[in-house]
Protein backbone atom coordinates (compact mmCIF):
# COMPACT_ATOMS: atom_id res chain seq x y z
CA UNK A 1 0.00 0.00 0.00
CA UNK A 2 1.57 3.41 -1.20
CA UNK A 3 2.40 5.88 1.92
CA UNK A 4 1.12 8.94 -0.16
CA UNK A 5 -1.50 10.79 1.12
CA UNK A 6 -4.05 10.98 -1.30
CA UNK A 7 -5.17 14.87 -1.84
CA UNK A 8 -7.80 15.97 -4.50
CA UNK A 9 -6.24 18.82 -7.33
CA UNK A 10 -8.43 20.97 -9.39
CA UNK A 11 -6.25 22.59 -11.47
CA UNK A 12 -9.46 25.53 -11.85
CA UNK A 13 -9.08 28.55 -14.98
CA UNK A 14 -7.25 31.22 -16.22
CA UNK A 15 -3.68 31.13 -15.19
CA UNK A 16 -4.65 28.36 -12.65
CA UNK A 17 -3.13 25.30 -14.56
CA UNK A 18 0.29 27.50 -14.47
CA UNK A 19 0.61 27.95 -11.13
CA UNK A 20 -1.08 24.33 -10.32
CA UNK A 21 1.92 23.00 -12.57
CA UNK A 22 4.34 24.86 -10.40
CA UNK A 23 2.85 24.28 -7.27
CA UNK A 24 2.78 20.76 -7.88
CA UNK A 25 6.33 20.56 -9.21
CA UNK A 26 7.81 21.84 -6.05
CA UNK A 27 6.16 19.75 -3.85
CA UNK A 28 6.88 16.84 -5.51
CA UNK A 29 10.87 18.27 -5.75
CA UNK A 30 10.59 18.73 -1.93
CA UNK A 31 9.25 15.12 -1.10
CA UNK A 32 5.99 15.59 -0.24
CA UNK A 33 4.37 11.99 -0.02
CA UNK A 34 1.16 13.06 -2.53
CA UNK A 35 -0.85 11.26 -4.82
CA UNK A 36 -3.18 13.60 -6.47
CA UNK A 37 -6.86 12.75 -7.72
CA UNK A 38 -7.71 15.80 -10.37
CA UNK A 39 -10.87 16.31 -10.60
CA UNK A 40 -12.43 19.56 -13.06
CA UNK A 41 -14.19 22.10 -11.96
CA UNK A 42 -14.90 25.89 -12.70
CA UNK A 43 -16.16 27.44 -16.41
CA UNK A 44 -16.11 24.22 -18.54
CA UNK A 45 -18.20 22.27 -16.07
CA UNK A 46 -20.37 25.78 -15.26
CA UNK A 47 -20.83 25.78 -19.47
CA UNK A 48 -22.19 22.01 -19.59
CA UNK A 49 -25.05 23.32 -17.76
CA UNK A 50 -24.05 22.26 -14.14
CA UNK A 51 -24.35 24.96 -12.24
CA UNK A 52 -22.60 24.69 -8.97
CA UNK A 53 -19.49 24.38 -11.38
CA UNK A 54 -18.82 20.87 -9.77
CA UNK A 55 -19.29 17.55 -11.12
CA UNK A 56 -20.61 14.82 -8.57
CA UNK A 57 -17.56 12.46 -9.26
CA UNK A 58 -15.38 15.53 -7.83
CA UNK A 59 -17.76 16.05 -4.60
CA UNK A 60 -16.96 12.01 -4.34
CA UNK A 61 -13.15 12.72 -4.76
CA UNK A 62 -13.51 15.45 -1.65
CA UNK A 63 -15.77 13.02 0.49
CA UNK A 64 -12.70 10.60 -0.01
CA UNK A 65 -9.54 12.93 0.59
CA UNK A 66 -10.97 15.39 2.25
CA UNK A 67 -8.20 17.44 1.34
CA UNK A 68 -8.84 19.79 -1.32
CA UNK A 69 -5.53 21.85 -3.07
CA UNK A 70 -7.76 24.13 -5.63
CA UNK A 71 -6.25 26.42 -8.36
CA UNK A 72 -8.46 29.86 -8.51
CA UNK A 73 -11.66 29.67 -11.25
CA UNK A 74 -13.75 32.30 -12.69
CA UNK A 75 -17.32 32.31 -12.05
CA UNK A 76 -19.30 33.16 -15.21
CA UNK A 77 -21.39 36.75 -15.16
CA UNK A 78 -25.16 36.12 -14.73
CA UNK A 79 -26.95 33.18 -15.79
CA UNK A 80 -27.93 31.81 -12.18
CA UNK A 81 -24.39 30.22 -11.84
CA UNK A 82 -23.43 29.54 -7.98
CA UNK A 83 -19.71 30.87 -7.07
CA UNK A 84 -18.31 27.28 -6.79
CA UNK A 85 -16.12 28.54 -3.84
CA UNK A 86 -19.03 30.00 -2.03
CA UNK A 87 -20.71 26.07 -2.68
CA UNK A 88 -17.96 23.95 -1.42
CA UNK A 89 -17.24 25.97 1.48
CA UNK A 90 -20.90 25.39 2.85
CA UNK A 91 -21.36 21.95 1.68
CA UNK A 92 -18.33 20.80 3.25
CA UNK A 93 -18.57 23.44 6.41
CA UNK A 94 -15.68 24.54 5.90
CA UNK A 95 -16.02 27.59 8.74
CA UNK A 96 -13.25 29.03 8.90
CA UNK A 97 -11.49 30.58 6.30
CA UNK A 98 -7.62 31.71 7.12
CA UNK A 99 -5.52 34.14 5.65
CA UNK A 100 -2.15 34.94 7.00
CA UNK A 101 -0.98 38.15 5.58
CA UNK A 102 2.94 39.33 6.24
CA UNK A 103 5.34 41.66 4.95
CA UNK A 104 8.79 40.58 3.32
CA UNK A 105 10.71 43.53 3.58
CA UNK A 106 12.87 44.67 1.93
CA UNK A 107 12.41 41.94 -0.51
CA UNK A 108 9.03 42.67 -1.71
CA UNK A 109 7.85 46.64 -1.01
CA UNK A 110 5.92 47.71 1.40
CA UNK A 111 5.23 50.56 3.48
CA UNK A 112 4.21 48.83 6.45
CA UNK A 113 7.23 46.16 6.84
CA UNK A 114 6.42 44.95 10.66
CA UNK A 115 2.79 43.33 9.06
CA UNK A 116 2.25 39.86 10.43
CA UNK A 117 -1.60 39.20 10.92
CA UNK A 118 -3.79 36.36 10.09
CA UNK A 119 -7.70 37.47 9.53
CA UNK A 120 -9.88 34.74 10.29
CA UNK A 121 -13.16 34.93 8.20
CA UNK A 122 -16.35 33.16 9.34
CA UNK A 123 -17.07 31.39 6.12
CA UNK A 124 -20.71 29.90 5.58
CA UNK A 125 -23.15 32.41 6.62
CA UNK A 126 -24.11 36.51 6.69
CA UNK A 127 -24.63 38.06 3.41
CA UNK A 128 -23.46 34.54 1.32
CA UNK A 129 -26.37 32.45 2.15
CA UNK A 130 -27.21 33.86 -1.42
CA UNK A 131 -30.84 33.83 -0.34
CA UNK A 132 -32.14 36.71 -2.58
CA UNK A 133 -35.76 38.54 -3.62
CA UNK A 134 -37.04 40.87 -5.79
CA UNK A 135 -40.21 41.78 -3.63
CA UNK A 136 -41.23 44.96 -5.80
CA UNK A 137 -40.80 46.71 -9.13
CA UNK A 138 -38.23 48.72 -7.01
CA UNK A 139 -36.87 46.93 -3.88
CA UNK A 140 -34.13 43.76 -4.28
CA UNK A 141 -33.54 41.87 -0.68
CA UNK A 142 -30.03 39.96 0.10
CA UNK A 143 -30.56 38.21 3.48
CA UNK A 144 -28.19 38.56 5.96
CA UNK A 145 -28.19 35.33 8.70
CA UNK A 146 -25.79 35.54 11.47
CA UNK A 147 -26.54 32.43 13.96
CA UNK A 148 -25.04 31.80 17.64
CA UNK A 149 -23.50 28.53 16.81
CA UNK A 150 -21.98 30.00 13.79
CA UNK A 151 -20.60 33.14 15.54
CA UNK A 152 -19.37 31.17 18.63
CA UNK A 153 -17.57 28.43 16.08
CA UNK A 154 -15.56 30.57 14.58
CA UNK A 155 -14.61 33.27 17.65
CA UNK A 156 -13.61 30.14 19.61
CA UNK A 157 -11.19 28.74 16.22
CA UNK A 158 -9.80 32.55 16.41
CA UNK A 159 -8.72 31.85 19.97
CA UNK A 160 -7.86 28.47 19.62
CA UNK A 161 -5.62 29.45 16.71
CA UNK A 162 -4.50 32.51 18.46
CA UNK A 163 -3.07 30.12 21.41
CA UNK A 164 -1.50 27.07 19.50
CA UNK A 165 0.57 30.05 17.31
CA UNK A 166 1.86 31.93 20.29
CA UNK A 167 -0.40 35.27 18.60
CA UNK A 168 -0.81 37.84 21.56
CA UNK A 169 -4.39 39.81 20.46
CA UNK A 170 -7.76 38.69 18.85
CA UNK A 171 -9.41 41.81 17.51
CA UNK A 172 -13.08 41.40 16.65
CA UNK A 173 -14.35 43.56 13.49
CA UNK A 174 -18.30 44.22 13.11
CA UNK A 175 -20.83 46.40 13.04
CA UNK A 176 -22.51 46.52 15.26
CA UNK A 177 -23.46 50.24 15.87
CA UNK A 178 -26.18 49.79 13.18
CA UNK A 179 -26.69 45.79 12.78
CA UNK A 180 -27.31 45.75 16.52
CA UNK A 181 -28.52 42.08 16.55
CA UNK A 182 -26.88 40.14 14.04
CA UNK A 183 -23.24 41.77 13.87
CA UNK A 184 -24.26 42.57 18.28
CA UNK A 185 -24.42 38.69 18.13
CA UNK A 186 -20.73 38.10 16.63
CA UNK A 187 -19.19 40.91 18.95
CA UNK A 188 -21.61 39.41 22.25
CA UNK A 189 -20.49 35.77 21.51
CA UNK A 190 -16.55 37.30 20.96
CA UNK A 191 -17.00 39.19 24.52
CA UNK A 192 -17.97 35.96 26.36
CA UNK A 193 -15.46 33.58 24.69
CA UNK A 194 -12.89 35.85 25.28
CA UNK A 195 -13.54 35.69 29.31
CA UNK A 196 -11.75 32.11 28.48
CA UNK A 197 -9.17 32.87 26.97
CA UNK A 198 -7.31 35.57 29.64
CA UNK A 199 -3.51 36.02 28.58
CA UNK A 200 -5.20 36.99 25.12
CA UNK A 201 -5.46 40.71 24.91
CA UNK A 202 -8.79 41.26 22.91
CA UNK A 203 -10.67 44.63 21.37
CA UNK A 204 -13.13 45.52 18.97
CA UNK A 205 -13.50 47.51 16.02
CA UNK A 206 -16.25 48.82 13.87
CA UNK A 207 -15.19 47.66 10.72
CA UNK A 208 -14.89 50.83 8.76
CA UNK A 209 -12.44 52.26 10.89
CA UNK A 210 -11.11 48.66 11.46
CA UNK A 211 -10.77 48.27 7.57
CA UNK A 212 -9.00 51.99 7.65
CA UNK A 213 -6.19 51.20 10.20
CA UNK A 214 -5.83 47.97 8.05
CA UNK A 215 -4.78 50.28 5.43
CA UNK A 216 -2.69 52.46 7.63
CA UNK A 217 -1.42 51.05 10.57
CA UNK A 218 -1.65 47.16 9.38
CA UNK A 219 1.30 46.06 12.12
CA UNK A 220 -1.09 47.10 15.01
CA UNK A 221 -3.24 43.78 14.24
CA UNK A 222 -2.38 40.15 15.26
CA UNK A 223 -5.54 37.60 14.33
CA UNK A 224 -8.53 39.47 13.49
CA UNK A 225 -11.82 37.41 13.43
CA UNK A 226 -14.97 38.75 11.61
CA UNK A 227 -18.01 38.15 9.77
CA UNK A 228 -17.80 37.15 5.88
CA UNK A 229 -18.44 39.77 3.82
CA UNK A 230 -16.26 42.08 6.24
CA UNK A 231 -13.42 39.05 5.92
CA UNK A 232 -13.29 38.66 2.20
CA UNK A 233 -13.26 43.09 1.91
CA UNK A 234 -10.48 43.13 4.67
CA UNK A 235 -8.73 40.26 3.28
CA UNK A 236 -7.58 41.93 0.43
CA UNK A 237 -7.53 45.08 1.62
CA UNK A 238 -4.32 43.66 4.09
CA UNK A 239 -2.88 41.35 1.08
CA UNK A 240 -2.51 44.84 -0.91
CA UNK A 241 -1.19 46.89 1.40
CA UNK A 242 1.53 43.81 2.57
CA UNK A 243 2.36 44.33 -1.10
CA UNK A 244 1.93 40.85 -1.61
CA UNK A 245 -1.40 40.05 -3.76
CA UNK A 246 -0.04 37.79 -5.70
CA UNK A 247 1.63 35.71 -2.56
CA UNK A 248 -1.31 35.26 -0.06
CA UNK A 249 -2.77 31.92 0.35
CA UNK A 250 -5.83 30.54 2.22
CA UNK A 251 -7.09 27.90 4.13
CA UNK A 252 -10.80 26.81 4.49
CA UNK A 253 -11.19 24.49 7.24
CA UNK A 254 -14.17 22.44 8.15
CA UNK A 255 -14.15 19.20 10.77
CA UNK A 256 -13.58 16.76 8.24
CA UNK A 257 -12.79 18.86 4.76
CA UNK A 258 -10.47 21.37 4.13
CA UNK A 259 -9.39 23.18 1.22
CA UNK A 260 -6.47 25.16 0.49
CA UNK A 261 -6.43 28.44 -2.28
CA UNK A 262 -4.16 31.22 -3.03
CA UNK A 263 -6.30 34.59 -2.19
CA UNK A 264 -6.60 35.54 -5.33
CA UNK A 265 -8.40 34.68 -8.43
CA UNK A 266 -8.05 33.74 -11.87
CA UNK A 267 -5.99 36.77 -13.63
CA UNK A 268 -7.92 35.96 -17.16
CA UNK A 269 -5.60 39.33 -18.18
CA UNK A 270 -2.49 36.95 -17.80
CA UNK A 271 -3.11 33.54 -18.48
CA UNK A 272 -1.31 31.03 -20.39
CA UNK A 273 1.52 33.95 -20.58
CA UNK A 274 3.88 32.63 -17.99
CA UNK A 275 3.77 35.43 -16.29
CA UNK A 276 2.07 34.29 -12.93
CA UNK A 277 2.81 34.27 -9.40
CA UNK A 278 2.55 30.92 -7.94
CA UNK A 279 3.70 32.05 -4.58
CA UNK A 280 -0.19 32.50 -3.35
CA UNK A 281 -1.21 28.74 -4.62
CA UNK A 282 2.02 27.16 -2.66
CA UNK A 283 1.49 28.89 0.49
CA UNK A 284 -1.70 27.50 0.46
CA UNK A 285 -0.17 24.16 -0.07
CA UNK A 286 2.42 25.06 2.44
CA UNK A 287 -0.74 25.44 5.16
CA UNK A 288 -2.30 22.04 3.50
CA UNK A 289 1.30 20.25 4.36
CA UNK A 290 0.94 21.55 7.86
CA UNK A 291 -2.57 20.34 8.14
CA UNK A 292 -1.79 16.75 6.78
CA UNK A 293 1.09 15.92 9.11
CA UNK A 294 4.13 16.82 6.54
CA UNK A 295 5.62 20.11 8.35
CA UNK A 296 8.89 18.84 8.23
CA UNK A 297 8.37 19.15 3.93
CA UNK A 298 6.36 22.22 4.58
CA UNK A 299 9.24 24.14 6.09
CA UNK A 300 11.25 22.85 3.45
CA UNK A 301 9.36 24.76 1.13
CA UNK A 302 8.58 27.92 2.52
CA UNK A 303 12.59 28.42 3.46
CA UNK A 304 13.25 27.76 0.26
CA UNK A 305 10.35 29.72 -0.99
CA UNK A 306 11.66 33.22 0.86
CA UNK A 307 15.67 31.99 -0.10
CA UNK A 308 13.86 32.79 -3.90
CA UNK A 309 12.99 36.47 -2.30
CA UNK A 310 15.72 37.29 -0.92
CA UNK A 311 17.82 36.30 -3.95
CA UNK A 312 15.81 38.76 -5.80
CA UNK A 313 14.09 36.15 -8.41
CA UNK A 314 10.79 38.10 -8.61
CA UNK A 315 7.92 37.44 -10.79
CA UNK A 316 6.28 40.41 -12.90
CA UNK A 317 3.76 41.63 -9.77
CA UNK A 318 6.46 42.01 -7.68
CA UNK A 319 9.61 42.80 -9.60
CA UNK A 320 11.43 46.04 -8.69
CA UNK A 321 14.66 47.93 -10.41
CA UNK A 322 17.18 48.10 -8.03
CA UNK A 323 15.89 45.54 -5.79
CA UNK A 324 14.98 42.29 -7.88
CA UNK A 325 17.86 40.71 -8.96
CA UNK A 326 16.15 39.06 -11.94
CA UNK A 327 12.27 39.14 -13.47
CA UNK A 328 11.53 35.64 -14.30
CA UNK A 329 8.09 33.65 -16.05
CA UNK A 330 6.13 31.24 -13.81
CA UNK A 331 8.13 28.33 -14.51
CA UNK A 332 11.35 29.57 -14.16
CA UNK A 333 10.04 31.20 -10.23
CA UNK A 334 9.08 27.53 -9.46
CA UNK A 335 12.71 26.22 -10.85
CA UNK A 336 14.44 28.71 -9.09
CA UNK A 337 12.37 27.27 -5.53
CA UNK A 338 13.17 23.98 -6.23
CA UNK A 339 16.89 25.14 -6.72
CA UNK A 340 17.07 26.49 -3.13
CA UNK A 341 15.26 23.48 -1.34
CA UNK A 342 17.47 22.79 1.55
CA UNK A 343 18.45 26.53 1.75
CA UNK A 344 17.27 28.91 4.48
CA UNK A 345 16.60 32.35 3.74
CA UNK A 346 19.38 34.73 5.30
CA UNK A 347 17.90 37.92 6.18
CA UNK A 348 13.76 36.98 7.01
CA UNK A 349 13.27 34.47 10.05
CA UNK A 350 13.26 31.02 8.59
CA UNK A 351 10.23 29.18 8.64
CA UNK A 352 9.38 26.43 11.49
CA UNK A 353 6.84 23.87 12.04
CA UNK A 354 6.52 20.49 14.12
CA UNK A 355 4.28 18.38 14.81
CA UNK A 356 2.59 20.56 17.33
CA UNK A 357 1.11 22.34 14.38
CA UNK A 358 -0.50 20.03 12.73
CA UNK A 359 -3.07 18.70 15.36
CA UNK A 360 -6.06 19.60 15.37
CA UNK A 361 -7.37 22.42 16.82
CA UNK A 362 -10.14 22.18 19.97
CA UNK A 363 -13.30 23.89 19.27
CA UNK A 364 -15.98 22.24 20.54
CA UNK A 365 -19.91 24.50 21.19
CA UNK A 366 -20.95 25.17 24.70
CA UNK A 367 -23.98 25.73 23.53
CA UNK A 368 -27.16 28.23 24.55
CA UNK A 369 -30.00 27.05 27.19
CA UNK A 370 -33.57 27.85 25.01
CA UNK A 371 -35.31 30.85 25.77
CA UNK A 372 -39.16 31.46 26.32
CA UNK A 373 -39.82 32.87 22.88
CA UNK A 374 -43.21 34.59 22.07
CA UNK A 375 -45.04 35.97 19.51
CA UNK A 376 -46.14 39.60 19.89
CA UNK A 377 -46.47 40.76 16.31
CA UNK A 378 -45.98 41.00 12.70
CA UNK A 379 -44.54 42.99 10.61
CA UNK A 380 -45.95 42.95 7.24
CA UNK A 381 -44.25 44.01 3.78
CA UNK A 382 -46.80 45.47 1.29
CA UNK A 383 -46.13 46.25 -2.42
CA UNK A 384 -47.58 49.75 -2.23
CA UNK A 385 -47.56 52.18 -5.29
CA UNK A 386 -50.81 54.40 -5.25
CA UNK A 387 -52.21 57.91 -4.76
CA UNK A 388 -48.12 59.66 -5.11
CA UNK A 389 -47.09 57.23 -2.60
CA UNK A 390 -49.16 59.01 0.34
CA UNK A 391 -47.53 57.32 3.37
CA UNK A 392 -51.14 58.96 5.16
CA UNK A 393 -53.22 56.73 2.40
CA UNK A 394 -51.52 53.60 3.42
CA UNK A 395 -51.82 54.24 6.93
CA UNK A 396 -55.41 55.40 7.06
CA UNK A 397 -56.34 52.27 4.79
CA UNK A 398 -54.18 49.40 6.96
CA UNK A 399 -55.83 51.23 10.03
CA UNK A 400 -59.48 49.66 9.17
CA UNK A 401 -57.13 46.07 9.55
CA UNK A 402 -58.06 44.58 13.25
CA UNK A 403 -57.37 40.64 14.10
CA UNK A 404 -58.11 40.49 18.01
CA UNK A 405 -56.20 43.28 18.59
CA UNK A 406 -53.43 43.15 16.31
CA UNK A 407 -53.28 46.62 14.69
CA UNK A 408 -51.22 48.78 12.91
CA UNK A 409 -48.06 50.75 15.04
CA UNK A 410 -46.15 52.39 12.32
CA UNK A 411 -45.25 52.06 8.97
CA UNK A 412 -41.57 52.50 7.82
CA UNK A 413 -39.88 52.58 4.19
CA UNK A 414 -36.43 51.36 3.58
CA UNK A 415 -36.39 51.61 7.33
CA UNK A 416 -37.36 55.25 8.26
CA UNK A 417 -40.81 55.67 9.71
CA UNK A 418 -43.21 57.36 7.77
CA UNK A 419 -46.82 56.29 9.31
CA UNK A 420 -47.83 58.08 11.63
CA UNK A 421 -46.41 61.47 12.26
CA UNK A 422 -43.62 60.63 9.05
CA UNK A 423 -41.94 63.39 7.64
CA UNK A 424 -42.83 65.00 4.39
CA UNK A 425 -39.50 65.19 3.51
CA UNK A 426 -38.47 61.38 3.17
CA UNK A 427 -38.23 59.54 -0.13
CA UNK A 428 -40.56 56.35 -0.33
CA UNK A 429 -40.16 53.32 -2.15
CA UNK A 430 -43.06 51.08 -3.28
CA UNK A 431 -41.62 48.70 -0.72
CA UNK A 432 -43.69 49.76 3.14
CA UNK A 433 -42.72 47.79 5.97
CA UNK A 434 -46.22 47.97 7.95
CA UNK A 435 -45.68 46.89 11.93
CA UNK A 436 -49.18 45.22 13.95
CA UNK A 437 -48.38 44.63 17.52
CA UNK A 438 -51.70 44.65 19.78
CA UNK A 439 -52.17 48.08 21.83
CA UNK A 440 -50.98 46.16 25.47
CA UNK A 441 -48.08 44.50 23.80
CA UNK A 442 -49.65 40.99 24.79
CA UNK A 443 -48.72 37.84 23.01
CA UNK A 444 -50.50 36.87 19.98
CA UNK A 445 -51.27 33.79 18.04
CA UNK A 446 -50.35 32.17 14.44
CA UNK A 447 -54.00 32.59 13.75
CA UNK A 448 -54.38 36.13 14.70
CA UNK A 449 -51.58 36.84 11.97
CA UNK A 450 -53.63 34.94 9.43
CA UNK A 451 -56.81 36.43 9.66
CA UNK A 452 -55.15 40.00 9.83
CA UNK A 453 -53.50 38.71 6.31
CA UNK A 454 -56.99 37.93 5.13
CA UNK A 455 -58.25 41.31 6.19
CA UNK A 456 -54.87 42.88 4.08
CA UNK A 457 -55.75 40.92 1.14
CA UNK A 458 -59.57 42.01 1.27
CA UNK A 459 -58.55 45.75 1.84
CA UNK A 460 -57.21 45.22 -1.87
CA UNK A 461 -52.94 44.85 -0.67
CA UNK A 462 -50.36 42.94 -2.37
CA UNK A 463 -48.35 41.36 1.12
CA UNK A 464 -45.18 40.56 -0.55
CA UNK A 465 -43.68 38.79 3.37
CA UNK A 466 -43.98 38.97 6.75
CA UNK A 467 -41.70 38.91 9.57
CA UNK A 468 -42.52 37.92 12.86
CA UNK A 469 -41.90 40.02 16.20
CA UNK A 470 -40.94 37.32 18.76
CA UNK A 471 -39.43 38.25 22.61
CA UNK A 472 -36.97 35.76 23.80
CA UNK A 473 -37.15 35.16 27.85
CA UNK A 474 -39.05 38.22 26.71
CA UNK A 475 -36.16 40.37 25.13
CA UNK A 476 -37.09 42.19 22.62
CA UNK A 477 -36.18 40.06 19.27
CA UNK A 478 -36.14 42.67 16.56
CA UNK A 479 -34.95 46.20 15.89
CA UNK A 480 -36.83 49.28 16.15
CA UNK A 481 -37.62 51.51 13.36
CA UNK A 482 -35.65 54.25 12.56
CA UNK A 483 -37.81 57.14 14.30
CA UNK A 484 -39.28 55.35 16.06
P1 LIG B 1 -7.79 38.51 -9.81
O1 LIG B 1 -7.25 38.28 -8.45
O2 LIG B 1 -7.91 37.35 -10.72
O3 LIG B 1 -6.87 39.60 -10.55
C1 LIG B 1 -6.68 40.93 -10.04
C2 LIG B 1 -5.36 41.51 -10.58
O4 LIG B 1 -4.26 40.86 -9.93
C3 LIG B 1 -5.17 41.24 -12.09
O5 LIG B 1 -4.52 42.35 -12.65
C4 LIG B 1 -4.25 40.02 -12.13
O6 LIG B 1 -3.45 39.97 -13.28
C5 LIG B 1 -3.42 40.20 -10.87
N1 LIG B 1 -3.04 38.90 -10.30
C6 LIG B 1 -3.86 38.05 -9.63
N2 LIG B 1 -3.18 36.95 -9.28
C7 LIG B 1 -1.92 37.11 -9.73
C8 LIG B 1 -0.76 36.29 -9.67
N3 LIG B 1 -0.77 35.11 -9.08
N4 LIG B 1 0.36 36.77 -10.25
C9 LIG B 1 0.39 37.95 -10.85
N5 LIG B 1 -0.68 38.77 -10.93
C10 LIG B 1 -1.82 38.35 -10.38
O7 LIG B 1 -9.21 39.24 -9.63
P2 LIG B 1 -10.35 39.55 -10.69
O8 LIG B 1 -9.75 40.03 -11.97
O9 LIG B 1 -11.28 40.42 -9.95
O10 LIG B 1 -11.09 38.18 -10.93
C11 LIG B 1 -10.87 37.33 -12.06
C12 LIG B 1 -11.73 36.08 -11.92
O11 LIG B 1 -11.32 35.34 -10.77
C13 LIG B 1 -13.23 36.34 -11.73
O12 LIG B 1 -13.96 35.42 -12.53
C14 LIG B 1 -13.47 36.05 -10.27
O13 LIG B 1 -14.79 35.58 -10.04
C15 LIG B 1 -12.47 34.95 -10.02
N6 LIG B 1 -12.04 34.81 -8.61
C16 LIG B 1 -11.83 33.55 -8.18
C17 LIG B 1 -11.37 33.34 -6.90
C18 LIG B 1 -11.16 31.93 -6.46
O14 LIG B 1 -11.34 31.01 -7.23
N7 LIG B 1 -10.80 31.71 -5.20
C19 LIG B 1 -11.11 34.42 -6.05
C20 LIG B 1 -11.29 35.72 -6.52
C21 LIG B 1 -11.75 35.90 -7.83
Amino acid sequence: MSSKRKITVANGDGIGPEIMKATLAILDAAGAQLEYDVIEIGEKVYLKGISSGMEPKAIDSLRETKVFLKSPITTPQGGGFKSLNVTTRKSFGLYANVRPCKAYSPFIKTHFPKTDLVIIRENEEDLYAGIEHRQTQEVYQTLKLISQPGSEKIIRYAFEYAKKYGRKKVTCMTKDNIMKLADGLFHKTFDEIAKEYPDIQTDHKIIDIGTALIAERPEIFDVIVTLNLYGDIISDVAAQVTGSVGLGGSANVGEEVAMFEAIHGSAPDIAGMDMANPSGLLNGAIMMLVHIGQPEIAEKISNAWMKTLEDGIHTGDIYQEGLSAKKVGTHEFAQAVIERLGQLPVKMAPASFDKEDTKPMNVKLAGKPKAAKELTGVDVFIDWDEDGRDPNVIGEKLRQANANGLQLYLITNRGVKVFPEGLKETFCTDHWRCRFKTADGSAISHTDVLNLLGQIRDLGFDFIKTEHLYTFDGVRGYSLAQGE
